[in-house]
């Protein structure tokens, strides 16, 4: 490694390794993680730690990245590559000089407060820093002067309850107001928790920092909990979240495996991708059927949704239908002719597909079949989302926040943090905004939930399949609309 230039890693020959291996060019490589101006020039104070003392690797080189395809043909190239995420040898920061808040925006997932706690007791246990702060209630926290001074002590708990220990908001971003905040107070970290619109507002407030010139580190922590972030390998909450899914399918299924002609409607998460339906579906094997937005379905006629719980009414006695949030919206809206509505930050409010579902199969059954059905509907998306993280969620959040936490005492910038191939790795903040991760009818996990569940495709036609395959392509540039509202 020569040189930091223009945030490119300029190297002075390729080493015979690397020349075996053509594709690996570290030259030129904008995706890499910016930095701060001047290189790090202290020790890192983790040299005297004792837990990194019996590491035998300790350090991460700033040469050492993560490539994002690890299968690929001969010849093909192996995709962006980014930095390895970890501690590195010298250090941005003095631990006295470091001052670093941290805010929560958006929606409530599971885990937040862990990477919350983890930040605060990673910035003090590891590198010495007591200078943090808690901005509250969101971006308009920043200036509307709500501020808690965080310790390990004060987040000690933390991570036993659901929510956020900050609080969180929609709306309120803005970049000017936000970024005089950061200067007036003095801040040289900030740690910024949210999912893709509170990313983008990240990379506002690094902007306008570098624009600035001043020498402020800022980390963007994502969350999704429906786990729709393309270039990482999962978000965390996702698991929680797959796992108490359990609880309401299962409840479902005692409920209509006890009467007649039970017919059980669980609604799960998933605007836009149906990643938690999906994996709940196949953790739990008493689903008959998953609806999610990215496979477009029918009722009526062959093939079509009520063929399908007739045939496992006759056969069962009772079904069990997951069904995403942001399935089959395309009905539902054209039904309910309502009037588009939008959320403080601007995204499309969904209407509710579970009660239109639930209105609608009562109906055919009802009036058409003349068959009595007994209709269980339960929407769990509230208490699942507001529920502490599993082991492993806690463990993969504490991951993430000393991820971010290395790198901005590294002195990077505008960057992300999440495993990418199982490694973790520092991300350009763009790159996890720029494209949503969906379901894809064609990829092998469908085929899977295909075969488990054995409920009809709703495929009629190789012409439809075609169809909507190309349907999928263009629901991706729609997202990408969506999301720059
Ligand atoms: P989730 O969708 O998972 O609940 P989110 O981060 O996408 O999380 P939003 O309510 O969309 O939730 O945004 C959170 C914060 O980010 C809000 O304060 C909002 O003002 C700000 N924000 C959203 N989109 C943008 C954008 N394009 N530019 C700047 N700020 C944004
Ligand atoms: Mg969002």
């Amino acid at each position: 490694l020569l040189s930091r230039e223009n945030n490119h890693v300029v190297r002075a020959a390729q080493s015979s390794e690397q020349s075996e291996n053509d594709d690996f060019v570290l030259e030129d490589v904008p995706h890499l993680t910016n930095f701060l101006p001047d290189l790090p020039s202290y020790p890192n104070p983790l040299q005297k730690s004792q837990a990194y003392a019996i590491v035998k690797q300790t350090f991460v080189s700033p040469e050492d990245v993560v490539a994002q395809k690890i299968v690929t043909r001969k010849d093909s190239a192996r995709g962006v590559h980014f930095r390895r995420a970890g501690p590195q040898e010298k250090v941005y920061f003095k631990s006295e000089e470091a001052r670093a808040c941290i805010v929560t925006c958006g929606g409530l997932c599971p885990g937040i407060n862990t990477v919350i706690r983890e930040i605060v007791c990673g910035l003090n246990y590891m590198y010495g820093v007591e200078d943090i702060l808690g901005i509250e209630g969101g971006y308009r926290g920043f200036y509307s002067k709500n501020t808690i001074k965080l310790t390990p002590k004060v987040v000690n708990d933390i991570h036993k309850r659901g929510g956020t220990f900050l609080r969180t908001s929609r709306g309120g971003h803005d970049t000017q107001k936000i970024v005089d905040n950061i200067q007036d107070r003095e801040i040289n970290q900030v740690y910024i928790i949210g999912g893709d619109g509170t990313q983008k507002g990240a990379a506002l407030i690094y902007e306008e920092v570098e624009r600035r010139g001043l020498k402020v580190a800022v980390a963007g922590i994502p969350k999704t909990i429906d786990n729709d972030i393309a270039v990482i390998d999962k978000s965390f909450g996702f698991n929680t979240a797959v796992e108490e899914a359990q609880r309401a399918i299962n409840a479902a299924h005692v409920e209509v495996e006890s009467v007649e002609n039970g017919v059980g409607v669980v609604k799960l998460m998933g605007r836009y991708s149906g990643f938690i339906a999906m994996y709940a579906t196949l953790a739990n094997r008493d689903v008959d059927c998953c609806l999610i937005p990215e496979s477009p379905f029918y009722l009526e006629g062959k093939g079509g949704l009520f063929e399908f719980i007739e045939e496992r009414l006759k056969e069962n006695g009772h079904l069990v239908i997951v069904v995403a949030e942001g399935a089959g919206q395309e009905y539902v809206a054209a039904e309910m002719h309502a009037a588009e509505q939008k959320d403080a930050s601007g995204n499309r409010l969904l209407l509710d597909v579970g009660l239109w579902l639930t209105h609608k199969i009562k109906d055919h059954f009802t009036n058409v079949r003349k068959m009595t059905i007994n209709m269980k509907y339960i929407d769990p998306t509230y208490m699942i989302r507001a529920i502490p993280s599993n082991a492993s969620d806690n463990i993969y959040c504490t991951l993430l926040a000393h991820s971010a936490v290395h790198g901005a005492m590294a002195g990077y910038t505008g960057f992300t943090v999440g495993p990418v191939n199982s490694r973790h790795s520092y991300i350009p903040i763009s790159r996890v905004t720029e494209r949503q991760n969906t379901v894809s009818l064609t990829d092998r996990m469908w085929a899977r939930l295909l075969a488990s569940t054995n409920q009809p495709s709703f495929v009629i036609s190789d012409a439809l399949l075609q169809e909507r395959v190309d349907r999928e392509t263009i629901e991706e540039i729609n997202n990408k609309k969506i999301n720059s509202i």
